[in-house]
């Protein structure tokens, strides 16, 4: 992978010139009492460079949105559907690594066995420039247990990674390739002082980090081992708020409503959620698992067995959100270490 270096003063340019390139700019800006939330900067110029932590809610808002229309429905009889199509240029700037790796996660999902289109369409007009971590962004956080920090590997266009007196660019496809020979005056080749601190930085971070045999997780949960009084405290805990699968960046269930007012239909998605007691009923108002603590073990299940059985890794980047969000104080990354016999349950 190609590695370059950028003064900050260059990377103001780079960011004004890319915006002229695009439709949207994604980036981390603060926002509601200062949290640092992404939205479009394109505009106001309020993104952050540099910053430390992590969003409150992921990119993914942008890339599967609470609800998104979908198709036009010019005939509901006749099932005349136009296909409503978002082909909206958006950079993704400041992406930290952990969400990086989520958005490979999803792609499994979205793209690799049925292909949606809506959300290929939107991938394929994106850049990604992610942003590695200098610092764990909470006390919480668990990514580089699982490969998913505090830098990215693969799966952005362009990665930086700060340093004193400006950002080292790690190149890694054919889009960021394009952003760099667009602008080359901008960047210089990156000075082997740089390279050198900030690999010492990651060691440092990932020091004490254990692997997750997300196997063996994965293994006990097939085998029905966890506990049954580990789903009951789960459940007794959880209040169905929705914060975990709101924040989640690997949260990927959504349904489909057909919506009509005034003689004009549309299709709509939106974002569904594990938790809720209506996810799984079925015609006939049958409820396949009507019991509470059956709804947010399936937020388990989903992420640490049935994904790891599907796709051979677990859905989940250890980014914490759910566990710094959930009013029931459930940690995603204890019942891992439970269940893998590395701590006992709480
Ligand atoms: S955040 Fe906690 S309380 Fe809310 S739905 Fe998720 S597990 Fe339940
Ligand atoms: S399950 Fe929790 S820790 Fe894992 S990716 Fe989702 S929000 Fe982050």
């Amino acid at each position: 992978m190609k590695r370059l270096f950028i003064i900050k003063e260059n990377l103001k340019i780079l960011v004004k010139n890319l915006k002229k390139e695009c439709d949207e700019f994604i980036a981390p800006k603060r926002e509601h009492l200062d949290d640092i939330i992404f939205g479009d900067t394109k505009v106001d110029g309020g993104e952050l460079l540099e910053y430390e932590g992590n969003s409150v809610i992921s990119p993914r808002a942008f890339l599967l949105p609470q609800s998104e229309p979908l198709f036009e429905i010019k005939s509901a009889r006749e099932s005349d559907l136009v296909p409503i199509q978002d082909k909206k240029r958006r950079i993704f700037y400041g992406v930290r690594p952990c969400d990086i790796k989520a958005l490979a996660l999803m792609r499994r999902f979205f793209l690799d066995a049925v292909v949606d289109v809506p959300y290929q369409e939107k991938m394929e007009h994106s850049i990604f420039i992610a942003l590695a971590c200098n610092t764990l962004c909470s006390a919480e956080a668990f990514c580089c247990e699982l490969d998913a920090g505090p830098v990215a590997q693969e799966g952005f266009d362009l990665q930086l990674v700060a340093g004193e007196n400006g950002f080292l660019v790690d190149v890694g496809t054919k889009k960021g390739k394009h952003i760099v020979e667009g602008h080359k005056t901008l960047f210089t080749n990156a000075p082997a002082r740089d390279a050198k601190q900030a690999n010492a930085l990651f060691k440092d971070m990932a020091k004490g980090c254990r692997r997750i045999d997300y196997k063996k997780v994965a293994q006990a949960m097939r085998d029905n081992k966890v506990a049954e009084s580990v789903w009951d405290d789960i459940a007794l805990r959880c209040v169905v708020c929705s914060g975990c699968t709101t924040l989640c960046p690997t949260c990927s269930c959504f349904r489909v409503v057909d919506r009509l007012s005034h003689g004009k239909g549309v299709r709509l998605r939106y974002c569904d959620g594990c938790p809720y007691a209506g996810f799984t009923r079925m015609a006939g108002d049958n409820a396949p698992l009507p019991l509470h603590k059956d709804h947010i073990r399936r937020f388990f299940e989903h992420k640490l067995n049935v994904d790891v059985a599907r796709y051979g890794a677990p859905s989940c980047v250890g980014c914490a959100r759910c566990i710094r969000t959930c009013p029931g104080n459930i940690s995603i990354r204890k019942f891992i270490e439970a269940v893998a016999g590395q701590t006992k349950a709480e």
